[in-house]
């Protein structure tokens, strides 16, 4: 299963996250999820692991178990590397650890560049425009972003040449982010799901108000016992119902292939409404670290465009 993209490429509905995969289960990891049948594998170089991955590409790829063309491999350029002439190495660094010539999608990982100020320095736009230039030298074929806003996507769609094709971002019934995602379906950018399971192992590094586990809610786990799924399912198949891709982590090779099993059945209306609409609502991954006083983010409003759930 995928979704076609506006620029005519299409991304594989379920890939594997490899966010905080330590070193040592990554390789494995990808492994054990190609040989599931994933296809589409999410990375970024702060990651600090494309190394491993790209280990793993290589032995796939050498040994003719895959053609390159059936993989789907995104990484992201991370915020010190947002200057016209960072944009580039940075690209050439992660297909070079990832072992590839080229990425089928490269996203700005978040607008921030670690400046401080009233704006964003270097701009967005001198990010975007080198992106752009990536996708003329075929060194990636689609360019998005991550954890953009609104505003900020239309801001881009203002001067774009190749408008944003992915707007990855956190979607998950703890975190439904509707009024993007519908602003998405408006522009013709598809959505990716991060954090479909909630990011129970992101807590320390984004401490939550309200610790609250989306795997152990009462309404997923009812559909879970309804189903005869486990959780991890039931939101994999939610985010798919969702009109999403998603990319779940695991370095459990029995979770990474539950995760992938979940395309020959589908939730009940009624489940899918009942997930739906959860009344908590909360960012698991929040940003808070990107705020300054001084700017260019000095609220949750700025940084994400709007008004946080649990804010209000
Ligand atoms: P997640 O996929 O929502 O949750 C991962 C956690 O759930 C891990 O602790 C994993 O443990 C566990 N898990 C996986 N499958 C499970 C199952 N079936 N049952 C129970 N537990 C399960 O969180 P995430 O890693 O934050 O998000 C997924 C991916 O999205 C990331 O890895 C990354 O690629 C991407 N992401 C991108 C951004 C961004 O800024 N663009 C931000 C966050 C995430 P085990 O490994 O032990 O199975």
């Amino acid at each position: 299963m995928s979704f076609p993209l506006r620029d005519g490429t299409r991304i594989p509905a379920v890939g594997l996250g490899t966010w905080k995969a330590a070193p040592g289960e990554v390789r494995q990891a990808v492994h054990v999820a190609l040989q599931a049948g994933y296809r589409h594998i999410d990375c970024a170089s702060v990651y600090q692991n494309e190394e491993e991955v790209g280990d793993a590409l290589d032995h796939v790829l050498r040994n003719g178990l895959l053609p390159r063309s059936e993989l789907y491999i995104c990484s992201k350029v991370w915020n010190t590397d947002h200057s016209a002439a960072r944009v580039r190495q940075a690209c050439l660094k992660s297909l070079k650890a990832l072992k590839l010539d080229y990425l089928d999608l490269y996203l700005i990982h978040w607008p921030v560049t670690g400046n401080v100020g009233p704006e964003v320095k270097p701009s967005i736009s001198e990010t975007w425009q080198a992106m752009e230039g990536l996708v003329r030298e075929g060194l990636v074929r689609s360019i998005g972003t991550s954890n953009f806003g609104a505003k900020k996507l239309a801001d881009i769609l203002s001067y774009a040449q190749i408008p944003p094709a992915v707007c990855q971002v956190e979607v998950h019934p703890y975190h439904r982010n509707d009024a993007l995602l519908a602003f998405c379906a408006q522009h013709s950018i598809h959505v990716t799901a991060y954090a479909p399971l909630g990011s129970p192992d992101s807590a320390s590094i984004f401490p939550r108000k309200k610790p609250l586990v989306l795997m152990e809610d009462a309404t997923v786990k009812a559909v879970a016992a309804r189903t005869g799924k486990n959780v991890g399912q039931v939101l994999v198949r939610w985010a798919l119902r969702h009109g999403t891709s998603v990319i779940p982590k695991s370095t459990s090779p029995a979770r990474i292939r539950g995760n992938l099993a979940v395309l020959d059945w589908e939730l009940s209306p009624e489940d899918y409404a009942a997930l739906s609409s959860l009344p908590f609502q909360q960012r698991m991954v929040n940003g808070a670290m990107w705020l300054n006083p001084k700017g260019p983010y000095r609220t949750m409003e700025e940084l994400w465009d709007k008004p946080e759930a649990d804010e209000e």
